[in-house]
């Protein structure tokens, strides 16, 4: 899709800018346990500051659920962004009406505001349009820069899109960018991996991939289900039976596509579901014991996937291939990783990789750098890997 972006803009002297951020931070004990959502927005702040425009924040935290609950306020992240942007950052105590209006009238050009959780207002989430006229009255454009909350349809994400020329912010622009790269007009042959725990999760997404890509590998819980469903035996694994017509059906589907699907060849079972518990390596077809629970992708199954990513130009990933947490049943995820970011490295392969789970054992590989793009958009990820139109997106088109 096309959008426009901050480098269709020239000018915005005198002008402010409403911008939609991802704001929701990790906080403990009053403290930011992680900024990075605050850094993600940086580059699109100080874009619109040079542009000299005013720069009115958006952003939701936490569940208020339509009401004003003073322990979600958003007041306590102004500091942490002033000292990361290197101005004062000033705070409205609303983010509509007259609190709102006033602190962006005493702003200078170039100043910053964060405005008040969205989220306390009940017309947010409903995407109300009296609401999102409130909003758009503060600002002369709208900027989406929280791809994160694209896949809902709010008044600050949509609603508010229709009523002012809109952009994509940078970081929005970026994850666009790099998702188009993967799964939109990918340079093929195209390779996807789907790990995880449950296939009833990620049945959209199984049904999507199977349609667009040249290969898809099935890890994880999932593909318990998978090797089920083809009558091999699982023992104490992981599995949903009932699944098993489904998992069926969607390898039948992959046929018809011209997919090629790719299952363990080899698992590593365990009895006992902990770190460093005896374990066995054996390959597909084998007897496993009642007790037996399938862990990991053994070597040869990993073998055979470094092989294909080694013959594809384009990766997109979502799901741990084992049980990552514990040690050695993160052997494969990590192997798999390791491979893909080299060839990332080596300029032989687009690497696109996101999921909450995902992004955790990526870093435990050491390798989220290394890939070209690692989304930590989770729900707005998931979504648009199933094909969805994400609300927030469609609204800039
Ligand atoms: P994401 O958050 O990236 O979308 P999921 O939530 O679908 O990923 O899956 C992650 C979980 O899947 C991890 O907690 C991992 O332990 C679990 N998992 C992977 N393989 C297995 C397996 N063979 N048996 C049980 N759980 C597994
Ligand atoms: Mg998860």
């Amino acid at each position: 899709m096309t959008f426009k972006t901050l480098d269709d803009v020239t000018d915005l002297h005198g002008k402010t800018a409403l911008v939609r951020v991802d704001f929701n931070v990790p906080v403990e004990d009053g403290q930011i346990t992680d900024d990075t959502r605050l850094r993600v927005a940086l580059p699109t702040i100080e874009k619109l500051q040079k542009l000299g425009a005013k720069v009115a924040l958006l952003a939701h935290f936490d569940r208020p659920k339509g009401k004003v609950v003073p322990e979600m306020s958003l007041k306590f992240v102004a500091p942490a962004l002033s000292a990361l942007l290197g101005t004062t950052v000033a705070f409205a105590s609303d983010c509509v009406g007259p609190d709102a209006t006033e602190v962006l009238k005493r702003m200078p050009q170039g100043g910053v505001a964060l405005l008040e959780n969205v989220r306390f207002h009940a017309g947010e989430e409903t995407n109300d349009p009296e609401f999102a006229v409130q909003l758009a009255a503060l600002g002369d454009i709208y900027v989406n820069d929280a791809f994160s909350a694209a896949h809902r349809a709010h008044a600050s994400t949509e609603g508010v899109a229709h009523l002012l020329p809109a952009y994509a912010g940078e970081s929005m622009r970026r994850e666009l960018d790099a998702l188009n790269a993967a799964l939109g007009a990918p340079v093929r042959p195209t390779i996807g991996i789907v790990g995880g725990s449950k296939v009833s999760t990620k049945l959209d997404l199984l049904k999507n991939l199977v349609g667009k890509l040249d290969a898809l590998a099935i890890g994880g819980g999932m593909a318990n289900t998978f090797l089920y469903a083809q009558g091999h035996e699982v023992g104490d694994s992981l599995c949903e039976k009932d699944l098993k017509d489904t998992a069926l059906e969607i390898l039948k589907e992959a046929e018809a596509k011209g997919c090629r699907i790719l299952l363990p060849l080899d698992v590593v079972v365990a009895q006992e579901f902990k770190a460093h518990a005896a374990n066995r390596t054996v390959d597909l077809g084998a007897v496993l014991s009642a007790d037996d629970k399938i862990f990991d992708a053994g070597p040869r199954t990993v073998a055979q996937l470094k092989d294909v990513i080694a013959n594809s130009k384009t990766l997109i990933w979502n799901g741990p291939l084992g049980v990552f947490e514990l040690p050695p049943f993160d052997a494969a995820t990590v192997a798999a990783a390791k491979f893909a970011a080299e060839q990332t490295q080596s300029g032989k392969l687009v690497a696109v990789a996101g999921g909450g789970d995902t992004v955790a054992a990526l870093n435990h590989a050491g390798v989220v750098q290394d890939m070209t793009f690692v989304s930590t958009a989770g729900g707005a990820f998931l979504e648009w890997m199933e094909g969805k139109d994400l609300p927030g997106v469609s609204a800039l088109g």
